[in-house]
């Protein structure tokens, strides 16, 4: 017999997270503010909690799935949490977490973080994962079961961390994906189809993440640690002039700039405070100080 799992909050990724625990057979109680939502869950065997406190007293592992942080306390109100292993995998800041921690602490409950790194048809499929912070052994204790949803990556004891990795992979696929629309949409006003970027766009991705001379996940992951920029054959100086190119380009197509313009601003600071004869690597001194 599986053991059972409550999920409280059941928007897109609840809803996804309980019918993938009851497809494993786990005797599954579910909670939401707005209960209808939980009526073709139920159908598929759920148990739906009158109340909070039904919710907590059904499970000893209860995953949490809402818009934030603050929702947890609105629907746990002064239901009380004692011995649970709350695993929270909403999105919010590191440090709101790290409350959430303390939170959980003072009221006799362990809590887990969550970051969930896929979209809800991607729970519980290949490629799946989460990261996780917080105490290990309550990972460790619940690790089959969800390990159902996704790998479970874990991260640290810090509450905040897991957050921190998905916040810090977030911003590399959006700033990434929005980069790439960039481009599209400046080569658009060349009559240039999408589907021409494409197969570039891809050469250079990959070729980031490689052991050649375009290979600068390495190269800035080794200059990062190692505190060195050099500059060589492409100092930053020439680039922050590269990067206005591309502002320049942007405004001449008449599309949007401020992408490419946040890039040069920081580029043109790095410079500013001496970094101009370094490589790329110079710029995470003014990501790090942005007073400077
Ligand atoms: P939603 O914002 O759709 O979550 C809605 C859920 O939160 C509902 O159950 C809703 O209740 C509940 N809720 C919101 N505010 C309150 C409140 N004050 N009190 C009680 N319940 C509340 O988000 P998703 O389901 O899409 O995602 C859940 C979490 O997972 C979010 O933190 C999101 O950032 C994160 N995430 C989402 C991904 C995605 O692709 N969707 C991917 C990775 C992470 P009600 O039904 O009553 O409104």
């Amino acid at each position: 017999m599986k053991s059972p799992v409550t999920v409280i909050g059941l928007g897109p990724m609840g809803a996804t997270m309980a019918r993938t625990f009851l497809d494993n057979g786990h005797p599954t109680t579910v909670w939401n503010r707005t209960p209808s939502k939980a009526a073709p869950l139920v159908e598929q065997g759920a148990t739906l909690a009158a109340t909070m406190a039904d919710a907590l007293a059904a499970s000893d592992l209860i995953v949490i799935s809402q818009t934030d942080y603050q929702a947890m306390y609105d629907s746990i109100g002064d239901a009380g949490v004692k011995g649970r292993a709350l695993v929270n995998l909403s999105s919010g800041s590191p440090g709101e977490l790290r409350r959430a921690g303390d939170w959980a602490r003072e009221n006799g409950a362990d809590l887990l973080t969550g970051g969930v790194m896929v979209p809800p048809p991607g729970i519980g499929r290949p490629g799946a994962y989460v990261f996780y912070s917080g105490p290990e052994p309550v990972l460790d204790r619940h690790r089959d079961t969800l390990a159902e949803l996704g790998d479970t990556t874990y991260v640290g004891t810090d509450p905040g961390l897991s957050m921190l990795f998905y916040q810090a992979q977030l911003y590399l696929f959006w700033s990434t994906l929005v980069s790439y629309m960039h481009g599209a949409a400046l080569l658009g006003t060349a009559g240039v189809p999408a589907h021409r970027f494409r197969p570039f766009a891809a050469a250079t991705l990959e070729a980031l993440t490689g052991d050649g001379p375009m290979g600068f996940l390495g190269i800035l992951t080794r200059a990062i640690e190692e505190g060195a920029s050099p500059g060589e054959a492409n100092s930053l100086r020439m680039q922050a002039v590269g990067a206005g190119h591309v502002v320049e380009a942007s405004r001449e197509a008449g599309i949007d700039t401020a992408g490419p313009a946040a890039l040069r601003d920081l580029f043109r600071r790095a410079v500013d405070v001496g970094h101009g004869a370094e490589g790329l690597s110079g710029v995470i001194d003014v990501i790090r100080h942005p007073g400077r």
